[in-house]
């Protein structure tokens, strides 16, 4: 993700973007002074919410023992597959929708729960027979008609809706279902699907995804991955997309609008489905004319590009919106609209445009395809995607890799939360996770040398693509690749809350 400015998303919530990289500071390397405004509310969060107290942990345990997100996750329980239907009514903003999940106990269950928060569930059928339910926020907790044995597959269909909003959550960033002038949007990370769909929503549990999204007559609604079906009915319209790369629920794409999808064609043959706003199809061209470059830049450093299809997603968000959702990363045309204006050229972009565009297609390789399996772990995110962007941009004639790396070196020389374990509060803040670990990057690339660095990326892709893992996880593969023992190097520069003044030699 890199967010930056202010939301105000249909007068119902102004959110602060606190984090990341403000793009125009980004480029520069400078740690961002991101507005820190508080969320504030002009209606109740959600009529619809049945209930707010605690739930009993005891009697539903919940939550899979996240550090950051203690209730995110779901004991026992694996989705493997979400078939997701939803229409929102604009003129009411509620969400229904049903979803089939397909899922595989992993302990033997009584019962299980999911994540849900604000939602009205109105039925829970496992497969074909109803099931009982209770609703206590953030827990939906589903007991079958018969316990289900650990390794049996089953079933669950939900029928419910929502009030669809966002959610201000304890990052400081608005999450969840955002409505704009024309259409809507998702930005789910970190704990904003359970807001609008019912699911196990925590990055290491990754599923396939079908959606089928229903729309007013003549607008389009867009999710991850292929364009299966379109149907005009009497009334409205019919989009259906299917997802074949194992996804995390926090980089789910679910877009409607005015929108325009083009086909083109990446490196190698890769499928590019790209979707812009109907009215800005010629102004944002040099998106579209900009992709191959880059993915074949990042395959030469990286690996073969990690997932089965690219695209942008431009919306009528407002600007200050950066977001890896998976193969198609989320922006908005207040970010591009008045630079390309001036100069259309790709080539002449400017450097927060190129920065931004270059952070959130590397997330393909780093978050999307290669996923964090908890949220402590967001600099195998955010870190990498930041490295790769300052390579990107150093290649384009702006800012060098290493002036960046300096800058971000010297900002975190005032103690703070380590990069490899940052605060529920502080996991976005450009100091630690951004411009920290992309220090962390090249601090371990100038210890290892650039032969043994660049095989130890391409090798966690290719190795890791379609799973969630651990910082752990990378540096136990470090350490093999590089042959080297780095306890003291992550102790120093990854764990500690002062960082070295001196980039090793
Ligand atoms: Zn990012």
């Amino acid at each position: 993700m890199t967010a930056a400015a202010q939301f105000v998303v249909a007068l119902m919530m102004v959110a602060s973007c606190s984090s990341a990289s403000a793009p125009n500071q980004a480029a520069d390397g400078s740690s961002p002074s991101t507005a820190e405004t508080e969320g504030s509310t002009t209606q109740p969060t959600s009529t619809l919410t049945t209930s707010t107290e605690p739930i009993d942990a005891e009697l539903h345990p919940h939550g899979i023992g996240d550090v950051l997100f203690a209730d995110l996750g779901n004991p026992g329980v694996d989705v493997t597959h979400y078939d997701v239907d939803v229409a929102f009514d604009a003129a009411t903003g509620v969400l229904e929708g049903t979803v089939l999940l397909s899922v595989t106990a992993t302990a033997n269950l009584e019962d299980f729960s999911l994540d849900a928060v604000g939602l009205k569930v109105d039925s829970i059928v496992i497969d074909g027979g109803p099931a009982q339910f209770e609703l206590a926020d953030p827990e939906l907790v589903v007991t079958p008609a018969a316990a289900i044995a650990k390794g049996d597959s089953f079933e669950a269909a939900i029928t419910y809706s929502t009030k669809a909003q966002p959610q201000q959550a304890v990052t400081g960033i608005a999450n969840g279902w955002f409505v704009t002038p024309g259409g809507t949007f998702v930005m789910n990370e970190p704990n904003g699907a359970r807001t609008w769909l019912p699911s196990n929503d925590h990055p290491s549990d990754k599923a396939t995804y079908r959606f089928t999204i229903h729309v007013p007559a003549g607008l389009t609604g867009i999710a991850n991955g292929v364009l299966e079906q379109h149907s005009i009915n009497a009334d409205d319209e019919t989009w259906v997309w299917s997802q074949a790369d194992p996804m995390a629920t926090y980089l789910i794409q679910v877009i409607t609008g005015d929108y325009e999808i083009i086909d083109t064609l990446g490196p190698n043959g890769l499928a590019l489905t790209s979707v812009v706003l109907r009215s800005d199809r010629t102004l944002m061209q040099p998106l579209i004319d900009g992709m191959p470059e880059q993915i074949a830049f990042f395959e030469e450093k990286f690996g073969p590009y990690p997932l089965s299809s690219y695209g942008v997603a431009v919306t009528d968000s407002p600007g200050g919106l950066g977001m890896e959702q998976q193969g198609r990363p989320l922006y908005s045309r207040d970010d591009f609209a008045a630079d390309l204006r001036d100069d259309p050229r790709p080539g002449l972009m400017g450097a927060s445009q190129q920065y931004l565009l270059s952070h959130e297609l590397s997330h393909m390789w780093f978050g999307d395809a290669v996923t964090p399996s908890v949220w402590q772990d967001i600099w195998l995110n955010e870190g990498f995607a930041t490295y790769a962007a300052w390579m990107w941009s150093e290649h384009v004639g702006y800012r060098s890799l290493a002036e960046n790396v300096d800058r971000a070196l010297r900002d975190r020389q005032t103690p703070g939360v380590p990069t490899g374990k940052p605060s529920v509060e502080r996991m976005f803040e450009f100091e630690e996770a951004y411009g920290g670990g992309a220090v962390v990057l090249q601090a371990l690339r100038l210890t290892i040398g650039d032969d043994a660095f660049f095989t130890l990326l391409r090798t966690w892709v290719a190795e890791n693509k379609g799973t969630s893992r651990t910082t752990n996880d990378f540096i136990t593969l470090a350490e093999r690749v590089s042959g080297a023992d780095l306890t003291a190097f992550f102790d120093d520069w990854l764990f500690a809350t002062s960082l070295p003044d001196q980039l090793p030699t």
